[in-house]
């Protein structure tokens, strides 16, 4: 069989069962083609894509505009290493810098690199300025948080499945509940080493777990008291996703660090940045820190595409208006429904849990259903759906998808 055949799902799956490692269990479905907020399948099957990538691929897909300044620029200059400057990446760097408000930016490719340069940019931070003796600084971390695959960041994930027989771990951090602020004071009082707090601003893997009202502004503000950086994992959150474009905007909360990573390519090609200020930013030298791609001239042609098309397209407006009809109408099936307990989120972030214990398959067939009436979400620990659509969704198809969802439902409740 020659590898551009036209393939039919069950061959893909195959393929990929038998050639590829199995660190994925996807929904069976096979895609072939994305148009803003749709996705077709090999068989030319239609759907609303409604897990977008995990939020990479907020400006729909294969936004116009985006894929064009990628072929463009990649007919120019691809790649030249940061051994040499190149004419795209300080246009990006301003470009982002003026539209989140930082003086600096560190160009990584995926989130979990960022994460890193964001860990490591606060240690270095801790010894340099803050003044604390070698290799004792700590950072702290929320209980049930998701910052990517890399040694280092599943040292502090509490996700077993995640960690098991990875070890040994990266040591320095301190795990603590998420939305707990006595917790946070607690913890800093009692560690005077403690560098930083890295805060996912609503915990997105976890199941779409939004914090109390409050608690990222009050979470600054120690974080200020005690000489800590507030270093906010926006990559999920990010970008226009939970109807601002920073989902710390919610409660005017400036992070020290931030860490930014999917949509900021509209889901066309791997970007991420970490951005903070000169103050902290300064603590970088050459030779300290890098990555061969990052920066490279597509990224920063892809990044600038992808953040003006969410400014010129209202997107992040657009996700508040949505989402807010998202949980009303959805609020509104649940109140008498046996099936589904909740839905909650931020703008078109949110998930449904359902009403059965956390290792049942319910949320998963249900998943199969909503794949069979042509809407495709995925489970997320066990009982809870994440729903996060496109942005670029219209308030009609945004409630074709809710009839789609709640007819689903129907077929479970018992
Ligand atoms: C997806 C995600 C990451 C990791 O990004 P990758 O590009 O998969 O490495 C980090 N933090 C959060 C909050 C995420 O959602």
């Amino acid at each position: 069989m020659a590898v551009l055949d036209q393939l039919n799902s069950q061959k893909a799956i195959d393929l990929e069962n038998k050639y590829g490692a199995h660190n994925y269990h996807p929904l069976p479905v096979v895609l072939s083609r994305g148009e803003g907020v749709y996705v077709w399948d090999v068989e030319g099957k239609k759907y609303y894509d409604f897990l977008s990538a995990y939020s990479a691929v907020n400006q729909g897909h294969c936004h116009p505009k985006i894929v064009g300044a990628m072929v463009e620029q990649a007919q120019n200059l691809t790649l030249t290493s940061r051994a040499f400057y190149n004419d795209m990446l300080g246009k990006f760097e301003k470009y982002a810098c003026d539209y989140f408000g930082f003086e600096k930016l560190l160009p990584m490719n995926t989130g979990a690199e960022a994460v890193e340069t964001a860990l490591k940019l606060c240690r270095k931070w801790a010894y340099e300025i803050k003044g604390i003796d070698e290799n004792e600084a700590e950072i702290v971390v929320c209980e049930n948080n998701f910052h990517g695959r890399t040694t280092t960041i599943i040292s502090f994930s509490n996700d077993p499945v995640a960690r098991k027989h990875f070890g040994p771990f990266t040591k320095g951090f301190i795990k603590i509940e998420y939305d707990n602020l006595q917790a946070l004071e607690d913890t800093f009082k009692n560690h005077p080493n403690v560098a930083g707090f890295l805060v996912e601003p609503i915990q997105g893997e976890a199941g779409v777990y939004v914090p109390s009202e409050g608690y990222l502004s009050k979470a600054k503000a120690l974080c200020k008291q005690y000489g800590v950086l507030f270093i906010a994992d926006e990559v999920q959150t990010g970008i226009a996703r939970t109807g601002k474009l920073l989902a710390v905007d919610h409660e005017n909360v400036k992070p020290d660090v931030l860490i930014l990573g999917k949509a900021l390519s509209g889901g066309v090609y791997p970007v991420s940045a970490v951005l903070a200020n000169d103050a902290i930013m300064k603590v970088i030298t050459p030779g300290n820190h890098g990555s061969t791609f990052g920066g490279n001239p597509v990224a920063a042609a892809v990044a600038i595409a992808a953040l003006t098309v969410v400014k010129e397209e209202n997107l992040a407006e657009n996700a508040n208006r949505l989402g807010k009809l998202f949980r009303k109408e959805l609020r509104t099936y649940i109140e008498t429904s046996n099936i589904a307990r909740l839905v909650r989120g931020k703008g078109l972030l949110n998930a449904i849990v359902i009403n059965d214990h956390e290792n049942s398959d319910t949320a998963w067939n249900i998943c199969l259903k909503l794949r069979d009436h042509g809407l495709l979400a995925k489970p997320t620990h066990g009982n809870i759906i994440r729903f996060a659509p496109p942005l670029v969704m219209t308030e009609t198809q945004l409630m074709d998808c809710v009839t789609i969802i709640i007819k689903t439902l129907k077929q479970f409740e018992n």
